[in-house]
């Protein structure tokens, strides 16, 4: 089995940002994902045919500094694009002065291009769930649910939600529990439907005041996207809270009609519906990454320090320089 310096657990933004600092800086690096693809919340499925649903993260706002730039992250520039989506008869109060103040970035042809593009040097190795680790001599041994060896290294990242992450730590005793059991989540329950054709003179974006759903997005309106009507709702989060665990044809069969009514007309096409149990962090930890140098343990993620790609972003690379550091 081939040993690393770090192993990074969780290919998302954050899990990203630490492996290229990490790899940047010489460091023989492994990014392991249970997922198809890198990305994590960053994510992109397949909707009907050719198009592709953004079922999670909408866009991104710039960093404020180079710590939480996206713009100055490894992806390349030709897979990012900016958005700028009509919002006249949204009856939003939100985004009434849109485009006025930041620019909204998206991924070219999909959200999933920005991770896609920051994984292309990297080592990652998908559709492995880290279920333990285990200490064998100075190392560790990451296993798999079915206690597979997946790889050996001498410090292990945790780039995963902060719940996720207490159960992987808290066997081995990480300094850092207490802190990392400060964050909270809330959950989102997210319609999509893909309908056969495009109608003209309808908002890209629309907020309703009021009921279940939070915000509805028509991807068509972003850059690189086929020309066909392909809705995005988010729920809000009290009724995503209050239905968690329903099964996604209830879910459907709830939202379907709200969307129809906040859209002025009966939606029709492929419908799914995802959910997200850790979807946007309530409370942030308030510390960048977390390390205890004893365990050679780490652990870095949004919920470090907020809701958005921006903070994954910062706490990946804060993450990446404390072991840098700590490293003999
Ligand atoms: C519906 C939705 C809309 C959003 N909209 C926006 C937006 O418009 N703008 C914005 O800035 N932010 C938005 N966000 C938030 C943003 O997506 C997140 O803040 C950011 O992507 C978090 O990145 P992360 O790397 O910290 O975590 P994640 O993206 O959750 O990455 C964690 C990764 O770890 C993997 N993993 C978990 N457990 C294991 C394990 N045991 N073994 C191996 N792999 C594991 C997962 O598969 C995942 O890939 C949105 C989020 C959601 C859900």
């Amino acid at each position: 089995m081939m040993k690393f310096d770090v192993a990074v657990v969780g290919a998302g933004i954050a899990g990203l940002a630490a492996a290229g600092r990490l790899r940047i800086s010489g460091c023989r690096v492994l990014l392991i994902d249970k997922a198809r693809g890198p990305g994590g919340r960053l994510a992109t499925r397949h909707g009907v045919g050719e198009i592709r649903m953004d079922h999670g993260c909408q866009y991104l706002v710039e960093g404020s500094d180079d710590e939480s730039s996206i713009l100055q992250s490894d992806a390349r520039d030709d897979c990012l694009g900016i958005w700028r989506p009509n919002c006249t008869g949204s009856n939003s109060m939100h985004l009434d002065n849109y485009p006025e103040g930041d620019l909204w970035h998206v991924g070219v042809p999909t959200m999933s291009a920005i991770p896609r593009s920051m994984a292309r040097d990297l080592q990652v190795k998908l559709k492995s769930r880290v279920a333990t680790l285990k200490r064998i001599d100075d190392d560790w041994l990451l296993l798999d649910t079915d206690d597979q060896p997946i790889a050996q290294a001498t410090w292990v990242l945790s780039a995963i939600p902060s719940p996720q992450a207490i159960d992987l730590l808290a066997p081995h005793e990480f300094s850092g529990l207490e802190v990392m059991s400060k964050a909270t989540y809330d959950p989102n329950w997210t319609l999509m439907v893909v309908e056969p054709g495009s109608t003209t003179g309808e908002p890209d974006v629309i907020e309703p005041q009021n009921g279940s759903i939070a915000w509805i997005v028509n991807q068509k309106s972003k850059p690189g996207r086929p020309e066909v009507d392909a809705w995005v709702a988010q729920a809000t989060t009290r009724w995503s809270t209050d239905n968690l665990e329903l099964d996604q044809a209830q879910v459907i069969q709830k939202l379907l009609p709200e969307m129809s009514a906040a859209i002025g007309r009966q939606v029709n096409g492929e419908t799914s519906a995802h959910r997200w149990r850790y979807a946007f962090v309530n409370d942030p930890a308030g510390e960048p990454s977390l390390l205890d140098p004893d365990r050679k343990l780490a652990a870095c993620g949004d919920w470090c320090l907020g809701n958005r790609v921006t903070h994954a972003i910062t706490s990946g690379r804060a993450a990446a320089q404390t072991i840098l550091r700590n490293m003999k």
